[in-house]
């Protein structure tokens, strides 16, 4: 039935007879077949390159798909074959070498191709929208502007300041004027003087300002500069460096390597909190076009700064997890710092990890990826150890300082101040008496993670959830953390009225309030996704510890995630218990991380500094290990435990979840799948499993686990519960999904 048509693009026959393979934003795990648009000319059937996008009719509605091929034969009846109805791009909006990182990772992640392109692509991109030509509005010295003096307007400094750069630039975009920040009032009073107006510009050039010079790299630094620097071809490195060890310096070092020749960088960077800081480091440093990709950007700045690595405009990308998929002609090098964060794995949708598709890419593109951590993933480790990767150390921390120690708090029988031991509390108290600063750590924001009622026992719980309710105090709230319920706090036992509530537990709020009340006198900083939900107000805070004063700050892991303050002299970690009993075989290897990571804010410049870990389990031998040795050793014996029960990274995972508004359903649809393929496969596939939250929001929650030794095998088995999970009966009625290599087992 195929059609087969010879010189393909010599014919003069209508167009009708091109077939084009699309990947389609949809469901589906495969890709659709169309003719080529009925109007193409001969000469615009020579643009249909793989990467453009068209427009298709899909059922009764009209979708954008990208061109994976162009062929002249399919399996679709000639009769049943619809045509596009027009080409959107005239050329490739992705190199081929992206193409095929989607399609492999498609492959890989056993996820929809149109779905995976989906992910690559810019919202606006992905809709259909064209490539746009920024206009960018800047601002310029009117001729009154340029008559005035150096150093005018003395009095009013920000407005000076303003006027001093726009006397040593032609002009300036309202982006770069903000970067340096310059605020709009400050502009509009300007403007309102008549000193400035506003023009075109044709591009955002970097304001090519004095930049920082470079520091002198220190013995360790400068060995993993080189080996670094040597490779001009394929190699990942795992730069393993303690905590303000200097990685950074040696990143910032390579990049201007690779900028002399020419070279486009990747750094990709967990989520939240870390790319305001991040940004301005490598802006003080250079003065070539950064673009930065993060999910707090508009879509129509989220495409331009797209546009511009695609163009090659922008030298370097920092971004988080998505950013992988960016375009970049001359890529030179990549650079995954925290490579150990779990933000780089997407944990729904397209589940693909960041770093194992920029590994991908860098193999792909010929160049050198760098892993930085102080806390290397086990995965990661074991690579290195394997000799797969090349692993750098970094032991020193760069600026001479000391790591700090960790001292174990055993607070059985301590007299607790809601979740403060009296030793805490005089070491706090000690800290701020010497102007330093302090930092308290809590893995839960709210106020307490229970409501209970002190005469009957009843306990708050989601109506959606197989969980508790978490009490918002200054919001007089009971909030869901697994769904979005909601309801008021209430004032009496819903049971039995009694008005004996208690607070069981201790989160962030709580722990706020129980500081501004043991130090009236000294500013408690939180930092938790409550208090910085709003645009910029976690660089407001941040900013103002970096101010120095002494203050206390509470809160989650968005502490532990690379900040440098300077003045922190005490790190105390409230209750370090919870990470030791979590039924995720990562959960010893997520806790070590969090606690070295955390550790490591203290102490940092010239102020030693000291970790307190209070604990009820003094003698956890996993607790012992972390505090006697370093993390390197903590991981090795992680590694053997791994081993021994052949977990990753000894053998491969995948998790199929179901769920659907019964637990019958997803349970009898993993059940038939797994029975349907057992037979063909020689993987380990377990379950059905009650998810260890079965309800959330709703739904009922089952897993079936698939586990082998061979990645190979592993992939067919998947394949194979791929086609009878789409051919099932029921998998309309369930909601179903693979996570192959999983991050967590929720
Ligand atoms: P990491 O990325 O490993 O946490 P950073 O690169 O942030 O470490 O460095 C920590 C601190 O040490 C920073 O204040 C940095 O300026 C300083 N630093 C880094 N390298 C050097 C060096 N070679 N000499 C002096 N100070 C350094
Ligand atoms: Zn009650
Ligand atoms: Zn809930």
């Amino acid at each position: 039935m195929s059609v087969i048509v010879h010189h393909l693009l010599r014919l003069t026959v209508s167009s009708a007879m091109i077939i084009v393979r699309l990947a389609m934003p949809t469901p589906l795990r495969r890709s659709f077949d169309y003719l080529a648009p009925k109007q193409l000319t001969p000469q615009q059937a020579t643009l249909l390159k793989p990467g453009i996008r068209l427009l298709a009719p899909f059922g009764n509605r009209q979708l954008v798909g990208v061109l994976l091929s162009v062929t002249d034969a399919t399996d679709i009846p000639e009769s049943k074959l619809k045509a596009a109805i027009r080409v959107l791009d005239n050329t490739p909006l992705l190199p081929m070498s992206l193409m095929s990182l989607c399609q492999w990772a498609a492959n890989y992640y056993q996820h929809p191709i149109g779905d995976v392109f989906s992910n690559a692509l810019p919202t606006l991109i992905r809709k259909g929208g064209p490539i746009i030509q920024p206009q960018y509005s800047a601002w310029r010295l009117t001729t009154e502007g340029k008559g005035l003096p150096v150093g005018a307007l003395k009095r009013a400094a920000k407005q000076a300041a303003l006027l001093a750069l726009l006397q040593q630039h032609d002009h300036l975009t309202a982006e770069q004027l903000t970067q340096s920040g310059i605020s709009r009032a400050v502009i509009k009073a300007l403007e309102d003087k008549k000193l400035i107006e506003r023009c075109p510009a044709a591009s955002p050039h970097h304001i090519p300002t004095t930049t920082e010079p470079p520091l002198k790299l220190n013995h360790e630094q400068q060995h993993a500069f080189e080996a670094i620097k040597a490779t001009d071809e394929y190699c990942c490195f795992l730069l393993e460096g303690v905590t303000g060890s200097g990685k950074t310096e040696v990143y910032l070092q390579l990049i201007e390597q690779c900028l002399k020749r020419e070279q486009q960088i990747l750094v990709l960077i967990p989520e939240i909190g870390l790319t305001p800081q991040t940004f301005s480091r490598f802006q003080r440093r250079f003065s070539h076009n950064i673009a930065l990709l993060h999910s707090g950007l508009t879509d129509r700045e989220r495409q331009l700064a797209w546009q511009n690595a695609r163009s090659g405009a922008a030298r370097i990308v920092i971004g988080t997890r998505s950013a992988v998929f960016t375009p970049l002609p001359q890529l030179g090098l990549i650079i995954i710092d925290e490579e150990h964060d779990s933000s780089f794995k997407q944990q729904d949708g397209f589940r693909y990890c960041a770093r194992d598709l920029a590994i991908k890419r860098a193999y792909d593109s010929h160049c050198p990826i760098v892993l930085g951590s102080a806390t290397p993933c086990l995965e990661t480790l074991h690579n290195a150890l394997q000799g797969r990767y090349q692993h750098l150390h970094l032991k020193q921390r760069a600026t001479g300082a000391k790591t700090p120690t960790l001292e174990l708090l055993d607070i059985r029988h301590a007299p607790l101040q809601e979740g403060f031991s009296p030793q805490l509390i005089s070491a706090i108290a000690k800290e701020i008496d010497q102007h330093n600063q302090v930092l308290i750590f809590i893995n839960r924001r709210g106020f307490s993670p229970m409501l209970m009622c002190h005469d009957c026992g009843f306990v708050a719980q989601c109506e959606h959830c197989d969980a508790r309710m978490t009490v918002h105090f200054l919001h007089r709230l009971l909030r869901c953390h697994h769904c979005e319920h909601q309801a008021p706090l209430p004032n009496q036992c819903p049971h039995c009225h009694s008005t004996q509530l208690d607070f069981r537990g201790i989160g962030t709020e709580r722990s706020e309030q129980v500081l501004h009340r043991l130090f009236p006198d000294v500013d408690v900083i939180r930092i938790d996704r409550d208090t910085t939900s709003r645009k910029h107000a976690m660089q407001t805070l941040v900013n103002q510890v970096h101010r120095g004063q002494p203050c206390i700050l509470v809160g989650t892991q968005m502490l532990a995630k690379g900040h440098h303050f300077a003045n922190v002299t005490l790190v105390a970690i409230l209750d370090a218990d919870g990470g030791l009993f979590s039924a995720d075989f990562r959960g010893p290897e997520r806790m070590g991380q969090l606690l070295v990571q955390v550790a490591g804010r203290a102490g940092r410049e010239s102020k030693p500094g000291r970790v307190i870990i209070q604990t009820h389990q003094p003698e956890h031998p996993l607790i012992q290990h972390l505090i006697s040795n370093n993390y390197h050793h903590y991981a090795r014996q992680l590694l053997a435990e791994r081993k021994a029960c052949g977990l990753p990274p000894y053998s491969y995972l995948a998790l199929i979840r179901a769920e659907a508004n019964t637990l019958a359903a997803p349970e009898s649809f993993l059940h038939d799948i797994r029975q349907q393929t057992e037979h063909q496969c020689s993987t380990l596939i377990l379950g059905p499993l009650p998810a260890p939250m079965v309800r959330k929001a709703g739904s009922f929650r089952v897993h079936l686990l698939v586990r082998s030794t061979s990645r190979k095998a592993l992939h067919q088995a998947l394949t194979l519960l791929c086609i009878e999970a789409e051919q099932h009966p029921l998998c309309n009625k369930v909601r179903w999904s693979i996570d192959v290599d999983p991050g967590d087992m929720h």
